[in-house]
């Protein structure tokens, strides 16, 4: 088996995309990787610029970050040229690995612009070595930048960053790193396809947390009202829980509940509200044992958030 990472460049518009009402936000204008054998160790690369056909001049936040010019990227192949290649390069099966959440995702949206099928039909695995590098080496999981993290464990620095390829590279050597089992097997999942019906829907167990990603539904109420989606017992014996807060909902993104199992604890419930490509609604809900002073922190900002107090969200790090 094969690891494939991957990074991409993309160039936007200089308008949001709900007044451009552009089917494609970010168009992507680089692809690299690098092909790591089962045990991680480098064994070929690929790095390929491509022509755009949507965004003709360069965002201006692309063009500070990642010195591309439109020159150059006019001279390169189309996204389909360049996106079937890549996808033989890739070969059978491979187990993709990128720096944070996005690029799997945004490489799915342009394929499906272009008339290519997604890289599944359900949700897959894959790594997010920012995720990884995290839980093995930061004390509260907190997402780094990339150059930060290939500095901590002193990587050598011999290429530039922030080129599709190059980024590829430092994040195969940081995977590399990556030195525990129990964290290799925190996979992240892709769900630019969610599951379409009952028999697609995953359950996916984590030790201290379990993950469920549902099929779709039409409305966020419908979703809201399924008992598996609204289900807040025990993951790990199974047992009724006790509910000890009802779900409410800081930010509008998820609700949040919580509830005790006799044997195991206090359980948080957090239920991610997503919408698919085709305007429906899933969720990607996740249930954790936490300790009786995280338990404590939910009952109280529930407390306040029943006063009208809105708590603003924990900022995630992307990149
Ligand atoms: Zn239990």
């Amino acid at each position: 088996m094969n690891y494939i990472v991957l990074d991409l460049e993309w160039n936007q518009g200089s308008q949001s995309p709900s007044v451009s009402g552009t089917p494609l936000p970010f168009e992507i204008i680089e692809i690299g990787a690098v092909k790591l054998n089962n045990d991680r160790v480098m064994i070929d690369e690929f790095s390929e610029l491509i022509k755009p056909q949507i965004y003709k001049t360069m965002h201006y936040m692309t063009g500070k970050i990642i010195h591309l010019k439109m020159q150059e990227l006019n001279l390169a192949k189309p996204f389909t040229d360049v996106m079937a290649r890549f996808l033989e390069w890739c070969g059978k099966d491979p187990v993709f690995c990128t720096w944070g959440p996005l690029d799997l995702y945004e490489l799915q949206r342009n394929m499906t612009y272009y008339g290519f099928k997604p890289l599944s039909d359900r949700p897959f695995a894959f790594y997010d070595v920012q995720k990884l590098f995290a839980l093995e080496h930061e004390e509260n999981h907190k997402r780094l930048a990339l150059e930060t993290a290939v500095d901590q464990i002193g990587i050598e620095k011999d290429i530039p960053f922030h080129r599709a390829f190059s980024d590829a590279y430092y994040t195969a050597k940081v995977f590399a790193e990556i030195k525990r089992d129990d964290t290799l097997r925190h996979y992240s999942y892709d769900v630019y396809s969610p599951p379409k019906n009952k028999e697609a829907e995953q359950v996916l167990f984590f030790g201290n947390y379990d993950k469920y990603i549902s099929r779709t539904f039409a409305s966020k109420e419908a979703m809201l009202q399924d008992r598996k989606v609204k289900n807040c017992d025990c993951y790990i014996c199974n047992q009724k829980a006790q509910k000890i807060v009802k779900f409410f909902s800081p930010t509008g993104k998820y609700y949040l509940g919580l509830s005790k199992c006799d044997v195991h604890g206090f359980i948080k419930v957090k239920v991610r509200i997503r919408k698919s490509e085709d305007d429906r609604y899933f969720t990607v809900k996740t249930r954790k044992i936490i300790t009786p002073a995280e338990a404590e922190e939910i009952i109280i900002r529930s407390k306040k958030f029943k006063n009208g107090k809105r708590l603003p969200a924990k900022k995630e790090g992307k990149k």
